[in-house]
């Protein structure tokens, strides 16, 4: 068995009438080689694809399904939500009860608006930040990913870094002009920029737990850091949580390193596998937002019942305190027995995860940064990522992507996935 001949029939038509083929260009299988599959249906942690092979599923929309593939809950939730009508473009009830939620496990957002993904979130979030401030230039770190918004697509990480393009075309210098980037976990790096532009900065846009070239938390002390020096020169600290919120923690990582910032981003889980997105903060700075402020932002299906329902169900499942410990130690579990495995056939690699969220680097060196993440092995990563394929594993198609674990990831996923590895190293250095 274990052809991929009506995928490939599928990708062949797709790319005549769609750029590259995909709707999202990470999906496409340029880093790996090969042609992607089709997926037809998934259930808890597992997906098929149109050829009948059978995965263990990593990807998980590149992290939104924190409790897998069409659990019946959310699904039920969907369902009810779309038989009553999909939007109304008028307030619901649910939109509240989200928010709720959220400020349950991340209590210092104050205030919270739903918005329909984590770009629209992010750009909204610097649009405020520029107008509260009065001030244009924000900092970023270098792969960071914050969504394709103009001034962000300046050293994005994992599909940018991928299709190794380092910025786009399309894209104006004097868009990027006050974008200000320094390297992950380099505290020294941002103070400097902070006297250099002293009194222009608006913002420090960062993702707390790095995911976007592979996983790599946060050194000792440095969101901790860039607190403090943000606050002394009165610039708005940024805590981009798309993919982090609900992931390293169930209070995102504002709550796992007790460090507030100012605004906060989220999108992703919050939405269960439907579009959703969501920037808050601080009352004072979210009262600039219309109609309360003079912010301009809006969306003709911002916090519709379906995404919203879908949302709210995944976390009331997900934030289970005891769901979300079991997923947790699941995964650590999970690395430590990857780790022994690379060990046994001698391949060096780094494992970085948080929560419930993790990458394996294949490097000698410790991956703390951007420029330490690039030393990965990425023809051997191509090697395994086709072998666990075969095998039965759906890994993201970049070195540069995190693994996602489900509370559906039980003992049996994870054995199957363990006899995988094993199986593709034999197979990539054997
Ligand atoms: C995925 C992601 C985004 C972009 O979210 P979209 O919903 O894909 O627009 C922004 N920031 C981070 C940290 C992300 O992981």
């Amino acid at each position: 068995m274990h052809t991929h001949a009506r995928s490939q029939a599928l990708f062949a038509a797709a790319k005549t009438r769609m750029p590259g083929g995909v709707s999202s260009p990470v999906r496409a299988f340029k880093a790996v080689g090969g042609s992607p599959v089709f997926v037809t249906r998934g259930a808890g942690a597992w997906i098929e694809d149109v050829d009948g092979n059978r995965y263990v599923d990593y990807v998980l929309s590149y992290g939104p399904l924190l409790v897998g593939h069409a659990h019946e809950e959310v699904v039920a939730a969907v369902q009810d939500a779309a038989a009553k009508g999909t939007s109304f473009g008028a307030c619901n009830e649910y939109e509240s009860a989200l928010v709720d939620k959220v400020r349950t496990v991340m209590p210092r957002i104050d205030r919270l608006r739903l918005v329909n993904s984590g770009t629209e979130a992010v750009m909204s979030a610097l649009r405020l930040a520029r107008a509260f401030t009065g001030r244009d230039k924000i900092i970023k770190c270098a792969g960071n990913y914050h969504g394709h918004a103009d001034c962000l697509l300046v050293q994005a990480g994992s599909g940018v870094a991928t299709l190794g393009l380092p910025n786009s075309p399309g894209v104006p210098n004097s868009t990027v002009k006050d974008t200000l980037v320094v390297p992950f976990n380099d505290l020294s790096a941002v103070e400097t920029v902070l006297y250099q532009y002293a009194g222009q900065i608006a913002a420090m846009i960062v993702e707390p737990v790095a995911g976007n070239m592979g996983v790599i938390p946060p050194v000792n002390g440095y969101l901790e850091g860039l607190r403090r020096v943000t606050k002394e020169h009165d610039v708005l600290l940024i805590f981009d949580e798309v993919m982090t919120g609900f992931r390293v923690h169930p209070g995102g990582a504002q709550s796992l390193f007790g460090v507030t910032p100012d605004l906060t981003t989220l999108g992703k889980v919050i939405g269960g596998g439907l579009p959703i997105g969501a920037y808050g903060g601080r009352a004072d700075i979210m009262s600039w937002v219309a109609p309360e402020g003079p912010v301009y932002q809006a969306g003709t299906l911002s916090g519709n019942p379906v995404a919203v329902r879908a949302g709210l169900a995944t976390l009331d499942l997900g934030l289970n305190k005891d769901m979300w410990a079991g997923t947790a130690s699941q995964t650590a579990l999970l690395m430590e027995e990857l780790a022994s495995i690379a060990t046994r056939w001698s391949v060096p690699m780094q494992v970085n995860g948080l929560g419930t969220m993790f990458s394996c680097f294949f490097t000698d060196a410790a991956v703390t940064d951007w420029t330490t993440a690039s030393t990965s092995d990425t023809d051997l990563f191509a090697k395994i990522f086709n072998a666990m394929l075969k095998f039965g594993v759906h890994l993201a198609p970049s070195q540069y992507e995190a693994w996602f674990m489900s509370t559906a990831h039980d003992a049996a996923a994870v054995t199957h996935t363990l006899h995988a590895f094993d199986k593709a190293l034999k197979e990539a250095v054997g």
